[in-house]
């Protein structure tokens, strides 16, 4: 590789990678980039819930990372698992053999986090992944589907219980779909059930729900859930999940839901912590496998490597870790990219623009620090926010069209349950 056209690798194309990739396009043909991530789209997660109650389709919220950088001729996307980085001789494995870096970016998220019970991720699927948002709705409108038959042909019991796990923004976004798509949009569909009649429970092993938020949209976001019926069971542990129920333990007593709908929505960690970076004695991880990083973003000792977004632990002014979130993913791509080309300032400084959760089709929580708003004017908020970060997406008018077709008809047909799909039903 010739010195002056630096090979710079970023692993991961989602908020962080595409951030930094963008960046360092601006107005400089001096780099060569390449960008790897094991699917070949870009997976914009804060709509995953929507896809997994049936409210959007997939392809609307993931989008081919090729057509994102189709007009930039020294960018180079491939479609890789990398499995492990060599530091110290500055190489990066994938399948096809080694690559060399001058300069590299991870970028690679996180996964979900059973805290020891790895067991129950088949059982209670996480919503991460495409294919676990795919999952999620299948298994939802299975559920409809068999407790209708049941009606005529008795069979296995199918009580329409739904259980989210986790009070986080991810729970009570899921929680809060559910509850219109059974309310709302399946409403008069059946003709033997009552989909209205689902129910709904978020478990919640702390004492409040949105943990981290102001205790005043706390309460306002538990007042919008018990609004549409969802039953909030706080300071609730998982002791067990199976294929039909879910067990938990509430101030000493244990209680069974049975729900052959449980969703995972209570953890995350780091994502290759235990592989390809661990092995290298010098890098630091968190409790949740998170790389800690320098005030660059570099990895200690490795000035060349950054770790940005979810997969980096920095800490904010107070001390504590900057949040999952996508703002802070961007920032941090763009302040690396910025950084390998000497254009920013020395230390990343997170610009906090405020934190977000949706509560169903007309609340959410929206705290900005020094003021706080819940409801109508929060939702909208939220709604315009995501529409701005669906980055690159030819399509966003379109998907704001559609979305609000489906706020006002309250229906969508992203409802498809694929054949293969029947049959893994029948299991
Ligand atoms: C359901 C859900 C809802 C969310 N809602 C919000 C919200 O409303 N607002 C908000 O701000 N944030 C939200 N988030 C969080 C936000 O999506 C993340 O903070 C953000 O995506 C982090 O960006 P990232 O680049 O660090 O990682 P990711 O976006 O997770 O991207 C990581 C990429 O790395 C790739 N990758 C991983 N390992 C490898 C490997 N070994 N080789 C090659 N490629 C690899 C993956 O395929 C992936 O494309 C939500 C997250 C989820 C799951």
């Amino acid at each position: 590789m010739s010195k002056d056209r630096k090979h710079i690798i970023i692993i991961g194309a989602g908020f962080g990678g595409l951030y930094s990739a963008k960046e360092l396009l601006k107005g400089n043909k001096n780099y060569k980039v390449t960008i790897i991530d094991s699917r070949n789209f870009h997976l914009f997660q804060p709509l995953l819930y929507q896809v997994a109650t049936a409210q959007l389709a997939p392809e609307d919220i993931a989008y081919p990372i090729r057509a994102i950088f189709e007009k930039n001729k020294n960018i180079t996307v491939l479609k890789e698992k990398v499995s492990s980085v060599d530091l110290d001789n500055m190489f990066i494995n994938v399948d096809c053999g080694k690559l060399y870096y001058d300069k590299l970016i991870i970028s690679v998220g996180v996964i979900p986090e059973y805290f020891g019970n790895a067991n129950w991720q088949e059982v209670a699927p996480p919503l991460k992944t495409l294919e676990d948002a795919l999952k999620i709705r299948r298994k939802i409108l299975n559920v409809f589907e068999r407790a209708e038959s049941e009606m005529l042909h008795p069979c296995d019991e199918n009580p329409l219980n739904f259980v989210v796990i986790g009070g986080g923004p991810t729970g009570i976004e899921l929680s809060g779909a559910l509850a219109e798509l059974s309310k709302y949009t399946l409403k008069n569909e059946f003709r033997k059930i009552k989909p209205e009649r689902a129910k709904i429970y978020l478990i919640e092993a702390g004492n409040s729900i949105l943990n981290g938020f102001p205790k005043k949209l706390q309460l306002a976001a538990k007042k919008s859930l018990e609004n549409l019926g969802i039953t909030i069971k706080s300071n609730s542990k998982v002791i067990k999940i199976d294929a039909v129920k879910v067990e938990i333990e509430t101030n000493g007593s244990t209680e069974i839901i049975e729900s052959k709908v449980v969703l995972w929505a209570a953890g995350v960690k780091g994502n290759f912590a235990n592989s390809i970076l661990s092995t290298n004695n010098n890098i630091k991880f968190d409790k949740k496998g998170r790389v800690l990083v320098e005030n660059n973003l570099t990895i200690p000792n490795y000035r060349d490597v950054y770790v940005v977004g979810d997969f980096a632990n920095i800490a904010d002014e107070k001390g504590m870790p900057l949040p999952g979130t996508a703002p802070v993913a961007m920032q941090q791509g763009t302040f690396a990219a910025k950084h390998i080309k000497g254009k920013s300032s020395k230390e990343f400084k997170y610009f906090n623009k405020g934190s977000l959760a949706v509560i169903g089709r007309n609340a959410a929580v929206a705290d900005f620090g020094t003021f706080h708003i819940s409801g109508f004017f929060a939702w909208v908020l939220w709604v315009v926010v995501h529409i701005g970060y669906l980055i690159g997406f030819n399509n966003r008018v379109l998907v704001l069209i559609k979305w609000a077709w489906s706020y006002f008809v309250r229906k969508s047909t992203s409802r498809i349950i694929y054949r293969s799909d029947m049959r893994s039903l029948r299991k």
